[in-house]
């Protein structure tokens, strides 16, 4: 059993901590945002995550995990801290270190014991050199800290799931102590670990985020390809999916990625390239077929409409992807402000994500329109004069063809995460029209 702190309780941090408490290490996680640290005392998630409330009350009544703001007291005697705060995008989209740089200096005049940072938190490749180095400058007490790099990989919506049962954990040191140290904390886990240099950690990182960045938006593209020449993606991503090199996941067309960490980190890996004389011409690509493919869907209805004005539009779904509250680079919100801007009357219905979204667009008048959030699909879709469909939520799917006809006022969606088979939308007499593939009238 170890002694960890961990910085940072968003997504990564407050999932890590309560799965180092889960294998039975003793961990104090440490958050800046007070209002947070009293929620999580009582046993509440801010973020949501399936069975992550249940195991914060769980191991909260073990006395294994507790949460503070004090980082001092947190950081002092920990022989691990394991930094999980945001580095979110700069305009210039490079990734933006002040975050990282705040714990790093935090760390540096708290520790009173030899400990290892371990940055899960993604950075630039080079950045943990120089976290140690800063680290090294601004230490207090004469102790031995090492940095190392322990990337994430979790994905939103089966972040605990994802964490307990990772394919693989990367882990990035310089030196055996460090090394040894990382792997006897993840023991528990029994999980296969990969041991690499800290730099080759970090782009291990980009590299596969990036990697299914550009499989998303190369579906994309051969998407809207499909739809110029008669052809079908979910029968072209079947066939494709048979090919083990090319596997059957993220193959899906839709209105492009989102999240907090697909947009960002493309964007990150095409600024290092750039800064080293280098031009990612892959990613680049990437980046700029989502862009387009977010509104896609808008430009189509917008084409054959004339105007949204005055017409009731349903939104169904608002967060980036279903299982989870973020709305970091949803569609949605690309989509919304253009709506309002025609002067379309939105009822929005999102099962977990409609209380962030009132926070950006709240309830009422919005630019020429108004949006109105609803708790129940039916309400969203009642006389409803055209649909979109922005996450694929399972209560979303299970929204029959009929409903659409029966409910609306004209059955006219627009499904940007192609959940229906052409077919029976065409049999219900549902004008249709979703990514890739031909529309029914
Ligand atoms: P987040 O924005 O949800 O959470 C960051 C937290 O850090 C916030 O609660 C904030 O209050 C806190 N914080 C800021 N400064 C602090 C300080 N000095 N001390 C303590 N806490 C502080 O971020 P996230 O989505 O968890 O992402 C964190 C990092 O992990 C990013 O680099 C991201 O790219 C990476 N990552 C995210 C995911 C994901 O799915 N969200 C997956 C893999 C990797």
């Amino acid at each position: 059993m170890y002694k960890i702190a961990v910085a940072g309780t968003g997504y990564v941090g407050l999932v890590a901590g309560v799965c180092f408490a889960e294998v039975g290490h003793q961990v104090t996680c440490v958050d800046i945002d007070e209002a947070k640290v009293n929620l999580m005392k009582s046993g509440v998630s801010p973020i949501y995550e399936t069975s992550l409330e249940e195991l914060m009350q769980k191991n909260y009544a073990a006395g294994r995990i507790d949460y503070t703001t004090d980082f001092k007291s947190a950081y002092k005697d920990a022989d691990a801290i394991f930094i999980g705060v945001g580095t979110p995008e700069q305009p210039d989209g490079s990734a933006n270190l002040s975050y990282i740089a705040t714990v790093a200096r935090q760390i540096a005049e708290s520790v009173e014991k030899d400990c290892l940072v371990v940055v899960k938190s993604t950075v630039p490749v080079g950045t943990n050199d120089k976290v140690e180095q800063f680290i090294q400058d601004f230490l207090v007490n004469g102790v031995r800290v090492e940095v190392a790099s322990n990337p994430e990989f979790l994905a939103q919506g089966s972040a605990v799931q994802d964490t307990l049962h990772a394919e693989r954990i990367v882990i990035g040191t310089e030196s055996k102590w460090a090394e040894d140290l990382l792997m006897k904390i993840y023991e528990p886990f029994h999980l296969p670990i990969v041991s690499v240099n800290r730099r080759s950690a970090e782009m291990i990182k980009y590299a596969s985020n990036d990697f299914l960045a550009l499989k998303i938006s190369y579906m994309n593209d051969i998407a809207n390809l499909c739809e110029l020449v008669g052809a079908d993606i979910q029968d072209v991503a079947k066939g494709m999916s048979y090919d083990e090199r090319i596997g059957s996941k993220f193959l899906n067309a839709g209105i492009g990625y989102g999240g907090s960490c697909f947009p960002k980190d493309t964007k990150a890996l095409e600024y290092i390239a750039r800064q080293n004389g280098y031009e990612l011409k892959t990613i680049k690509a990437a980046i700029d077929v989502n862009k387009e493919q977010k509104t896609m869907l808008y430009k189509k209805a917008s084409k054959s409409l004339i105007t949204f004005n005055l017409l009731k539009v349903a939104v169904l779904g608002l967060t980036f992807k279903p299982g989870t509250d973020d709305l970091r680079e949803a569609a949605s919100l690309e989509n919304i402000p253009l709506l309002l801007e025609q002067g379309a009357n939105i009822f929005a219905y999102d099962p977990v994500g409609a209380e962030n979204f009132s926070k950006v667009h709240p309830e009422g008048k919005g630019g020429r329109g108004s949006i109105t959030y609803v708790s129940n699909i039916e309400h969203a879709l009642q006389d409803a004069n055209v649909c979109f469909i922005f996450t694929e939520w399972g209560e979303v799917k299970a929204v029959t063809p009929e409903n659409y006809k029966d409910l609306m006022r004209t059955p006219l969606v627009y499904d940007g995460r192609n959940l229906y088979r052409l077919e029976d939308m065409q049999n219900a007499g549902v004008e249709y029209h979703s990514i890739g593939r031909k529309s029914t009238v």
